[in-house]
């Protein structure tokens, strides 16, 4: 018999992990699972979007409209951008391959904060550029200025998350200025944005007001997070002309169906009330936030959906502490996050860490 050679994959492969999606929570008997891994919003979805996508719509031997005209134009109305400057995918996950595939190669360089979304590493792993995964500070914000450091002459993307996952804090708008003016013009800057609806702080950055002076900026944004439609898998991006002509070239065609384009199109004509509901969870988020602070832990900043426990090589402990209690939370190897779920499934959580923190009176601040 002829041994077989294994069949050739790409040596990039080696270099990063695979994505690892949150977990779904343990069973426990008597205990309500709450699943807090995956940032999915608790609220349904608005209802005249549940009525939109429970009707029989389009014909499924039709392809879906691959413009995505009725969703864009309101992407446009809402935010004030020609629709020309937006584009639609299947979920802001798309978008970052997208992004990094009309950046990048094994010739350029790739820069981004970490810990911070696992998708940025995968993309421009995937991609063979050399990457920069510049550290946090130690309060969960951006390094920002050792990020433009990270810069070089061969840098093809630079990516920033705000709020960041699994961290939490915000770029200032104050920061971002900045750092876009140390950045040479041809280097794109993805500015992923998929929380910004539960941002809360005043200071937070306004990407879409710096497009006009920065056409090498991109914002990433998401209808699974505040809209709550991560079934759905849409996602869209708002950018200059030539980045979104770009952009459509490496796409997959036909990507998103009508019936998600229709439900994200809904979901926008309803943007206050959307906005309204981040609002509530921002508040729970906060006041969760808050009664862990005052159990004696260290939180970051919050801004997201989610809220960070910075517990280091403590982090399995955790994750197995709060799974005997049917909690699933995110485990990442340097912290532990939780979303915002619930409220019967945050009060668990906090009596699970309460009772961590008398285990380990090393974390208490
Ligand atoms: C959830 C998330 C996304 C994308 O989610 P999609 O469901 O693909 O739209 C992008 N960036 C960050 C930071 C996220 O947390």
């Amino acid at each position: 018999m002829v041994t077989a050679d294994p069949v050739r994959l790409r040596a990039e492969l080696q270099t990063f992990p695979p994505y690892v999606p949150g977990r779904a929570p343990a069973e426990v008997a008597g205990l309500a699972p709450y699943r807090l891994s995956s940032n999915e919003n608790h609220l349904d979805p608005l209802p005249a979007v549940l009525e939109a996508i429970s009707r029989p719509g389009a014909a499924p031997t039709r392809y879906p409209d691959d413009a995505a005209v009725a969703l864009r134009q309101r992407i446009g109305e809402v935010f004030g951008v020609s629709p020309d400057r937006t584009i639609v995918t299947t979920g802001a996950s798309e978008l970052l391959v997208a992004i990094t595939q009309i950046t990048s190669d094994i010739r350029t360089e790739a820069v981004y904060p970490w810990p911070s979304f696992e998708m940025y590493p995968q993309v421009t792993g995937l991609a063979g550029a050399k990457r920069h995964a510049v550290p946090l500070l130690p309060d969960g914000r951006h390094d920002l200025e050792a990020m433009a450091r990270a810069v070089t002459g061969d840098t093809g993307i630079v990516f920033l998350c705000s709020p960041n996952n699994p961290t939490g804090p915000v770029l200032t708008h104050e920061e971002l200025t900045s750092f876009l003016a140390r950045v040479p013009s041809h280097v794109l800057v993805a500015l992923d944005e998929a929380y910004w609806e539960f941002a809360t702080d005043p200071h937070t950055a306004r990407g879409i007001e710096l497009l006009d002076e920065h056409p090498n900026l991109v914002l990433l944004r998401t209808f699974s997070k505040a809209h709550g439609l991560a079934g759905m898998r849409v996602g869209y991006a708002i950018a200059h002309e030539d980045v979104i002509a770009g952009l459509l070239k490496a796409v997959i065609p036909f990507g998103v169906t009508q019936v998600s384009q229709t439900a994200a199109t809904i979901s926008l004509d309803h943007h206050d009330e959307v906005l309204a509901r981040a609002r509530v969870i921002a508040d729970q988020r906060d006041e969760f936030a808050d009664a862990l602070r005052a159990q004696g832990w260290t939180v970051p900043q919050a801004q997201g959906n989610f809220v960070w426990l910075p517990l280091g090589d403590l982090s399995d402990e955790f994750e197995i502490a709060a799974s005997l209690q049917a909690l699933a939370v995110r485990n990442l190897g340097d912290g532990v996050r939780i979303s915002v779920g619930p409220q019967e499934g945050l009060e668990r959580v906090l009596e699970v860490s309460a009772a961590f923190l008398r285990d380990h009176p090393r974390l208490a601040h």
